[in-house]
């Protein structure tokens, strides 16, 4: 096998040099120009769209920063009124309130003076107790009587008099709040005394005509009013007004109408809870605005619990952030105008923080700080959306925008093309998340689409054109070692074809001629031997000049009216005569309406014999064959039927080609050259004829010569 590979490639050497130079070298060469270019093309791309994604990002980070420094600019200017520096805290929290409070990106204000607790003005009281100890104002007697009003009233539980005493108290009363403090301890006890009507009067004065009162703990009356009223209509079980009523305190304690502390705000906020959930299960089926009031507390609730995070962040702000402020406040006094900015992460919330320092009048020192807390969920929501969609890049483009710990803020991650990504960070790391621009993948090659690529074209067909060069190459040097197997294959098949009867006809001429065989019957067995080894020989060489004269085009055909009863029988004793072996049974079934027909003797003969000689090689044991002849419509079939070693279906249509050798013949080691049904074919087609096999393996095969009656030469 090597060696014939050898022997091949030697032979076929100029066309696989001419292949390696004018196909694979060439294309070789141009495939890698057609890859350095791709690749020149992709860097050139990947700059291309990395200078793209920094113009993205260029404009984004702008116009965050613009809007931070608007808002800046804003608290600097604040801090210039005069108020920060006469530390009028009213006035400063109507002063933010109104500059600040509309401002979607705030979150919260606070300012702290230097040693001052800070304060968040939009959100919690800045006025310390209004009336302090305002039961200081009662004189010896006024403050017995209130004891003992007390006493009526918690000790002795007589309402009445506790009633009468309060209402004495009020009438001598000059100052404001104490009179309010009064009628609410007299509401307070027409409630007990179940005069819930009575009550409701009071309370409803206190509302209408001492809005700035308080209690003695510094609680609003007005909303200590509100739930005593809240509290007899309970009594009454007119649970509508109840719950209108204790709707309209949640919203208005949610409001910050009142300036509650955050442990205040709980409590009163969960007292009110209570008693709507209360109402809302006691009001009939039938009130009309049950529905409606119920969507208005679960509107309510979320408030709430917006109010409950503002709590917290106002804690942590206290607790985390602003000690850090503070700690600007402790160096060198000096006023400067430049806001600081301060980001911080707590659980998981970043922190933004922008502030300003306050001047005192003279603008030369600095007396506390004015800050921002920026409100990210605006950030996140809308202001990163609002800007995006402005900025105009095309679709493939992505951009992410994350926290440092990770969290996805805008924009979501997918597979992109590393090379012209960019990361960067916002003006001052303020807020301090990574901007992440890239550009999608398109396909293999990244950011170059592949398939519109010249080169990539280019260099498909070289690749196209290779494999064709390749294939043929291997196609040929396939070819060239089957035909150098068939030849050598066919030299030694004829060789040996040649060399028994030749080895046996030397062996008897030398007996002969050595005078070594006296019997005169001996020696006519041996010139029979003889003279049937050179029929043999003859057969052997009138084959392959015919397959010569074949293959040349150059055989000829004589063509002769002929009895085929008589040409037939005479083929087959010519056959036995000239066969070796004996004890051949050849069979013959000839019918007598067998019609003349025009055929060349000889050639066909030479058919026949071929095929008996298959007949007989292909039997082994049994020598029997059946020659059968019978006419068919307009054909006349020659069979010649023995009871041998059969083919194998798969072998069927190849035993007709040319130097085709069957796999039973090589393996039982049959003589032959494969020529002998080639020949037949081509006989049996000159005469418009064909021919067909039957055959079982291990039963034996049946050939078929079919010519046509009224022969095509006619
Ligand atoms: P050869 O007989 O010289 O090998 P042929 O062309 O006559 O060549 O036959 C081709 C092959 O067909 C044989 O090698 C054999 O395998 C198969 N063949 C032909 N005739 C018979 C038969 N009568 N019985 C079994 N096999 C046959």
């Amino acid at each position: 096998m090597i060696k014939n590979l050898k022997i091949v490639l030697k032979k076929q050497k100029r066309l696989i040099a001419l292949f390696i130079l004018t196909i694979f070298l060439p294309s070789a060469v141009l495939s890698v120009f057609g890859i350095r270019a791709i690749r020149n093309e992709k860097f050139r791309l990947s700059q291309q769209f990395e200078n793209e994604n920094r113009r993205i990002a260029d404009i984004l980070k702008t116009k965050v920063s613009s809007q931070l420094k608007d808002i800046e600019t804003v608290i600097q200017n604040l801090v210039q009124y005069p108020m920060f520096s006469d530390k009028d805290y009213q006035a400063i929290k109507e002063l933010l309130i109104t500059g600040l409070v509309e401002n979607n990106l705030i979150d919260q204000v606070f300012f702290i003076y230097k040693d001052e607790e800070a304060l968040f003005p939009l959100f919690q009281p800045v006025l310390e107790k209004r009336f302090p100890g305002s039961t200081l104002l009662l004189d010896e007697n006024q403050q017995k009587k209130l004891k003992s009003a007390e006493e009526f009233e918690f000790v002795h539980r007589d309402y009445k008099m506790a009633i009468s005493f309060y209402n004495e108290l009020f009438v001598h009363l000059r100052d404001k709040n104490i009179q309010a403090q009064m009628l609410n301890h007299i509401a307070r006890n027409s409630t007990k005394l179940k005069k819930y009507n009575q009550a409701i009067n009071i309370y409803s004065r206190i509302i209408d005509n001492y809005q700035e009162s308080t209690t003695s703990f510094d609680l609003p009356l007005v909303l200590i009013a509100q739930l005593g009223i809240i509290d007899c209509y309970r009594g009454l079980g007119e649970s509508v007004n109840a719950l209108k009523k204790s709707l309209d305190v949640y919203k208005k304690i949610l409001k910050n109408s009142w300036d509650l502390s955050e442990s205040q705000f709980k409590t009163y906020t969960s007292i009110v809870n209570e008693t709507i959930t209360n109402a809302l299960s006691k009001t009939s089926a039938d009130f009309s605005d049950k529905e409606e009031n119920k969507y208005e507390f679960e509107q309510l609730k979320n408030i709430y619990q917006d109010r409950i995070e503002q709590w917290q962040i106002m804690n942590d702000l206290k607790k985390e952030c602003i000690p850090e402020l503070s700690h600007i406040l402790s160096q060198p006094e000096t006023y400067i105008r430049t806001p600081f900015r301060h980001s911080k992460t707590i659980g998981n919330k970043d922190f933004l923080l922008s502030s300003v320092l306050i001047p005192d009048k003279d603008k030369k020192n600095s007396l506390g700080i004015l800050g921002v807390k920026i409100k990210n969920d605006y950030i996140e929501r809308d202001l990163l959306n609002n800007i995006i969609e402005n900025i105009q890049f095309g679709e493939n483009t992505n951009l992410t925008i994350s926290n440092l710990s990770g969290r996805n803020l805008y924009g979501k991650r997918v597979p992109s093309d590393e090379s012209a990504k960019i990361t960067t960070f916002f003006e001052d790391n303020f807020p301090p998340w990574r901007i992440e621009i890239s550009h999608l993948e398109t396909g293999g090659m990244g950011i170059i689409d592949i398939h519109k690529s010249f080169y990539f074209w280019t260099i498909l067909t070289l690749i196209i054109v290779l494999s064709f060069g390749v294939v043929l190459i291997v196609k040929t040097v396939a070819h060239e070692m089957k035909v150098l197997k068939i030849k050598s294959d066919f030299v030694s098949a004829v060789s040996h074809e040649f060399k028994t009867p030749l080895t046996s006809i030397t062996a008897l001429i030398e007996r002969l001629l050595k005078g070594k065989v006296k019997n005169p019957a001996r020696m006519k067995q041996y010139f029979s031997v003889i003279s049937q080894d050179t029929d043999r020989l003859t057969r052997l060489v009138g084959n392959i000049l015919s397959f010569s004269k074949i293959e040349e085009g150059k055989k000829e055909y004589d063509f002769e009216d002929t009895d085929i009863t008589q040409w037939l029988d005479q083929t087959i004793e010519d056959f036995r005569k000239g066969s070796i072996q004996k004890g051949i049974k050849i069979h013959t079934q000839i019918p007598d309406n067998i019609p003349h027909l025009k055929i060349d003797r000889n050639a066909l003969a030479q058919a026949v014999n071929n095929l008996l000689d298959n007949a007989i090689k292909f039997s082994m044991k049994k020598n029997e064959v059946n020659v059968i002849i019978k006419s068919e419509k307009n054909h006349l079939i020659i069979k010649v039927k023995d009871y041998g070693i059969g083919i194998p279906q798969a072998e069927s249509d190849k035993i007709f080609e040319k130097f085709y050798r069957g796999k039973n013949a090589i393996r039982y080691s049959v003589r032959g050259t494969g020529l002998g049904l080639t020949l037949v074919t081509h006989i049996v087609e000159t005469h418009g004829g064909s021919i067909s096999v039957e055959s079982k393996v291990g039963q034996g095969s049946t050939f078929s010569l079919s010519l046509p009656i009224k022969s095509k030469t006619e």
